[in-house]
């Protein structure tokens, strides 16, 4: 092992750095990738984009099951939850795609090192090196058995390095995690349904929590400092989420700054500031933590490279490379660019290509699509209104609500609408907004149609079939020109 000189050496087995790998291999590279926990993953796998999707299945399901009677099924009259059987169910989900990861790297021929990378400094001879130490390797499974050679102590030499170590959830200070204050680790192994639940935070992880708990019946609070929820998406979004939460029982507040947690044997007391600066409190069984994500840039000994953090976080160029020559960095670690799974995976595709001398587009921040699972979901990609605005774009809107799509009547989920943002001079989509079901399916093809630079009229006439949910972006994107069909 500590001969080899690998083409290119990942440091971090998530949705960035698995991805880099694969395409890395694909192309020629010699490739190794080195993975601190035992599971290849990452954040997304085991904590994150795949466990709460299982989980906000389930909320859909047995939120269907609550109307099945309006849909002709009979006998299905006292629904019950099987928590553990829920969470079996994730960690099934979790299981067959950590195998089928590891599929992939036999499968590409990449050396998989298991154990915790340090960085030891710029190259030497064009050879950069991470020292792999088993630390923090973890335990529960029999890795020989399973065709890998544990790697101890061992160095990793290679001609070029890919930092992707992800991120950890962030905590109020003065506070750690445990059973009652939690992060999406515990909350996603917690031994039964809490009957109360504070969301503090409400991006994308505190909503979609939200949504779950809310749906099998807890008191679900949220408390978010900003003065809307969704902050980061279009304004009539915050809304229209805001005013759907509350018809759900959601007690949502904004403008809200937590001042403490005080634990007890019933849980927890959380005290707030509201919006009109008064002090509130509640008493919850449970506390989620969901204000943002730090990037795992602390314990990889990368001061010995010559990259200045900011904040934490890695400055990198359009094709991902760092300031130190032969590093590039993907992932949640990157400045700058949303932390999301496909987006890591796509920067890793970039630098991979780039690595192998092939052709490659650099990630470009507004034509990432943003999902949120919560019901009513949300899909959005590109401007908002309010950015398209700033930017001194003449702006043309326009918005179909879902309530004329006979889909979503089948569907029995009218709540919501398409917002389509264009430059009223060119016809140029300049961003598109979707609040309502299958939201963050049927984005894709706004995505498309922006990386394609489609207009607002050739998105016009594009066929789009019946009776689909997708049929309400065609009228979307004919309400800029005010001539919808539907309503
Ligand atoms: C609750 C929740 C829900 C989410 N849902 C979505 C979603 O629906 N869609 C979406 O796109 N994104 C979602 N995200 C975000 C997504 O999980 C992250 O953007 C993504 O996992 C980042 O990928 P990454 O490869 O950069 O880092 P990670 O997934 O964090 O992986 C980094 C890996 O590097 C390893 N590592 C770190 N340091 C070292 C070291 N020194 N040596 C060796 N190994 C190391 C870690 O063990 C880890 O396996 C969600 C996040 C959370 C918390």
């Amino acid at each position: 092992m500590a001969d080899t000189i690998y083409d290119l050496a990942i440091l971090g087995g998530g949705p960035a750095g698995y991805t880099c790998a694969i395409r890395a291999a694909q192309l020629g590279l010699k490739v190794a990738l080195i993975e601190k926990t035992d599971k290849l993953g990452g954040t997304c796998l085991h904590w994150g984009c795949i466990p709460t999707k299982s989980m906000l299945f389930s909320a859909e399901v047995w939120d269907h099951l609550k109307h099945a009677a309006s849909y002709g099924i009979d006998g299905v009259t006292a629904p019950q939850l099987n928590w553990d059987n829920l969470l079996q169910r994730k960690n099934d989900i979790i299981m067959k795609h950590t195998k089928g990861l590891d599929f992939l790297m036999k499968k590409n021929k990449i050396t998989v090192v298991r154990g915790h990378g340090r960085l030891t400094g710029p190259a030497k001879d064009g050879v950069l090196s991470v020292d792999v130490s088993d630390e923090d390797k973890g335990k529960g499974r029999d890795l020989q058995a399973e065709g890998f050679t544990a790697q101890t102590k061992t160095q990793v030499k290679a001609k070029k390095l890919v930092l992707a170590m992800g991120s950890d959830a962030r905590m109020l200070p003065g506070y750690e995690p445990d059973d009652t204050i939690l992060t999406n680790m515990q909350v996603l192994t917690l031994p039964a349904m809490p009957k109360s639940l504070a969301v503090i935070g409400s991006g994308a992880v505190g909503v979609e929590f939200a949504s779950v708990f809310n749906s099998f019946g807890a008191d679900v609070t949220i408390l978010e400092a900003l003065p809307r929820i969704v902050n980061v998406e279009d304004e009539e979004i915050s809304k229209e989420l805001a005013r759907q939460y509350k018809k759900r029982g959601i007690d949502i507040n904004t403008g809200s700054k937590v001042e403490k947690i005080e634990k007890n044997k019933d849980g927890a007391l959380v005290s707030w500031t509201d919006g009109a600066g008064k002090a509130q409190s509640k008493q919850v069984e449970k506390v989620l933590v969901a204000v943002g994500r730090a990037p795992r840039t602390y314990d990889s000994a990368i001061d010995k490279l010559n990259i200045q953090l900011d904040r934490g976080f890695v400055p990198v160029n359009e094709w991902m490379e760092t300031t130190e020559p032969g590093v590039y960095a993907i992932g949640d670690i990157v400045a700058g660019l949303p932390q999301l799974a496909h987006v890591g995976a796509m920067a890793g595709i970039v630098v991979a290509s780039k690595a192998a001398g092939k052709y490659a587009r650099p990630v470009r921040k507004d034509r990432v699509p943003g999902c949120t699972y919560c019901d009513p979901q949300i899909g959005s990609v590109g401007l908002t209104e309010a950015q398209a605005k700033e930017k001194g774009y003449q702006v043309k809107v326009g918005k179909f609500p879902f309530v004329g799509n006979s889909k979503a009547t089948i569907l029995d989920s009218h709540d919501g609408f398409v917002k389509v943002v264009s430059d009223a001079k060119y016809g140029e989509i300049l961003g598109v907004h979707i609040i309502g079901p299958q939201a963050t399916e049927l984005i894709s093809e706004c995505v498309t149609a922006i990386e394609l630079e489609a207009t607002v009229e050739e998105m016009m006439f594009t066929i789009h079939a019946h009776p689909t949910l997708y049929e309400a972006l065609l009228d979307g994107f004919s309400a800029v020109e005010g001539m919808p069909i539907n309503v």
